[in-house]
């Protein structure tokens, strides 16, 4: 199984997409690496993985997250496929934001909404040499192809658990879901 870095092809879109759709990952090193070996997840094929490079491997390196591509896929996408894919993987890449809080009896509270899941500020979390910290984040929705076709796509988001954009409730559940894969060190996402 080989690795080789991206190109400068892979590397503009990446800068691109950062800009015009993920600004808060603005001060995040991404490194783009293709593989001549294609992933297959249960009945999924993995076009692409977002990693978290761990605080050990930052050592080595200069890079904050990874961004692995299936080569074989990724020479067969349409130049619109591929700007989703790129755009895809950026959306795996977070930062971690600082919880709301309420003073209870003295003692600071993280608010919860009313179906208990944490609200998060916009307010970025930095580490001690005053970078962000950065995190993965998981998939707003999974679904079933079949309810979307029938149904429409924000109808299946929503008896999939998922509450349609625009919506408060979205808001604090895309906040709560971001904060979901907590403070482990090497994470993936597909
Ligand atoms: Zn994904």
């Amino acid at each position: 199984m080989g690795f080789w870095l991206a190109g400068t092809e892979i590397k503009m879109m990446i800068e691109k997409m950062k800009q015009e759709n993920h600004p808060h990952l603005a001060e995040a090193r991404i490194a783009a690496l293709l593989t001549d070996k294609r992933k297959i997840s249960g009945n999924k094929i993995v076009l692409g993985t977002a990693k978290k490079v761990s605080a050990e491997d930052k050592v080595l390196s200069d890079f904050d997250f990874k961004i692995i591509l299936s080569g074989e896929d990724w020479a067969q996408l349409t130049e619109k496929e591929k700007f989703a894919l790129i755009d895809h993987e950026l959306s795996h890449l977070d930062v971690a934001r600082v919880p709301q809080t309420e003073t209870v009896g003295g003692r600071k509270k993280p608010v919860k909404d009313e179906f208990g899941r944490t609200i998060y500020t916009d307010e970025i979390k930095y580490d001690d040499d005053g970078k962000p910290k950065w995190k993965l984040r998981s998939h707003d929705f999974e679904n079933f192809f079949h309810i979307a076709e029938r149904y429409g796509i924000e109808i299946a988001s929503k008896v999939g658990g998922y509450f349609p954009p625009d919506g408060e409730k979205n808001q604090a559940r895309a906040a709560a879901q971001a904060a979901e894969p907590a403070e482990a060190d090497e994470e993936s996402s597909e």
